[in-house]
């Protein structure tokens, strides 16, 4: 991001955005600002279900502000079901459309459908772009006895033709006794699209021996996923104190 000219400001907070002239002039915490044209504010998403009269006939509210439910999608009243973002589970439009076919099949079909909402992959789509499944390194760091990384960045070899500055992160993160790959990272161009696809390895529990073994399809970015063969760190869990 910062090679294409853009400024990346973490650890402090919009505190005031005023009008100067023709441009916004947009306060920091810390005392600076910042000149723009336009401000977007990425507030996330939250369930709006406080004025449905819920509590009323008793269906609960969890902590997270969602409709409590069971695995199939159950509230506290036996023949209410609630699916989607209500729920606060994984607030995606897949995720929604598999809970409603969950409970299609649990209410109507009468085979009880639970949804597994592990290994979900999900992606970021700025430029570039971040596409991501499974575990990160902290999240496999807390719960797995080992945990091995792979992780390379590179250009990959139409940038470095065309010249373009984008640079590939990848990075998978493997359970370092059962060979599993439990996370797999990708920020670059088409990095959503990877992730989608490798998204159906990590579901069947490939190992990162399966990763090896599959031939590269070269020159794409994606062979790196096949071709990382150099474990850049491993980490044995601390002991719970
Ligand atoms: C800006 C934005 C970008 C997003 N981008 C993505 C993305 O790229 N990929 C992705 O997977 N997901 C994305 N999402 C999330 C996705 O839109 C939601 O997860 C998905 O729509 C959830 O489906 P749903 O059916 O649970 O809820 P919704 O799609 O929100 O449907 C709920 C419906 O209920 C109606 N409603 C609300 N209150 C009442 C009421 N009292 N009575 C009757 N009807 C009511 C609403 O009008 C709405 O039509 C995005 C969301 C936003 C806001």
């Amino acid at each position: 991001m910062e090679a294409h000219g853009i400024k990346v400001i973490t650890g402090c907070k919009v505190t005031a955005i005023e009008q100067a002239s023709a441009h916004l002039s947009v306060h920091l915490s810390g005392g600076n600002h910042v000149t723009a044209d336009c401000v977007m504010f990425a507030t996330g998403r939250v369930p709006n279900v406080t004025k449905l009269g819920l509590e009323k006939i008793g269906v609960e509210i969890a902590k997270g502000g969602g409709i409590a439910i069971d695995e199939y999608s159950r509230t506290a009243v036996q023949n209410i079901y609630a699916v989607g973002d209500v729920t606060n589970r994984i607030n995606l439009t897949p995720v929604a459309i598999r809970e409603g076919h969950a409970f299609a099949d649990t209410v109507f079909g009468r085979r009880p459908t639970a949804v597994d909402h592990t290994n979900v992959p999900t992606a970021v789509f700025s430029e570039p772009e971040i596409g991501t499944v499974g575990l990160t390194e902290s999240q496999a760091r807390a719960r797995l006895i080992q945990t091995d990384i792979y992780k390379a960045m590179f250009k990959p070899m139409k940038a470095t033709l065309s010249g373009r500055a984008t640079t590939v992160l990848m990075k998978l993160v493997v359970d370092g006794l059962s060979d599993r790959v439990v996370g797999c990272h990708v920020v670059g161009e088409g990095a959503a699209e990877m992730a989608q696809v490798a998204a159906i390895a990590v579901k069947m529990g490939a190992k990162k021996a399966d990763f090896d073994a599959t031939i590269a399809l070269h020159p794409t970015a994606a062979e790196e996923l096949v071709t990382m063969r150099k474990k850049t760190a491993s980490y044995a869990r601390q002991a719970a104190e």
